[in-house]
């Protein structure tokens, strides 16, 4: 499989399946189309993606490095009890950039922010 053909499947990967995949759990989903592609494979192919802007790398979650289609500026939470991300909108703040410019005098490029907290689900789940 070429390497153009590796990509399309990555991020239909990452567009159908889970938001904010980890490699590993990409690399269990390729598997089942491309018995024989690595795990070493995959991690390449996320990191290329990533760089080059069509993917974003999230490494503030929960010490595994996340994956997210979504490369606009949004906020991220990771449920304490199942885990899982959820996106919170940019507009919930969204002069946290400019305030930190005018406070501090710090010129920010960009933020990797993740609340943590319970979900919906689980909190009436207790
Ligand atoms: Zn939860
Ligand atoms: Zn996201």
């Amino acid at each position: 499989m070429n390497y153009s053909r590796q990509r399309e499947l990555i991020l239909r990967v990452l567009h159908n399946n889970i938001v904010h995949p980890t490699a590993d759990f990409v690399y269990e989903l390729m598997k089942k189309e491309i018995p024989n592609i690595s795990l070493a494979t995959v991690y390449r192919n996320l990191n290329q993606l990533a760089e080059a802007g069509i993917i974003r790398r999230i490494e503030s979650l929960d010490g595994a490095v996340h994956f997210d289609h979504d490369t606009h500026k949004h906020y991220h939470f990771i449920c304490i009890k199942c885990n899982k991300v959820y996106d919170i909108p940019y507009d919930v703040a969204p002069d946290l950039e400019q305030q930190v410019l005018e406070k501090t005098g710090l010129e920010v490029t960009e933020h990797d922010i993740a609340f943590k907290g319970v979900c919906p689900h689980c909190q009436n789940h207790n």
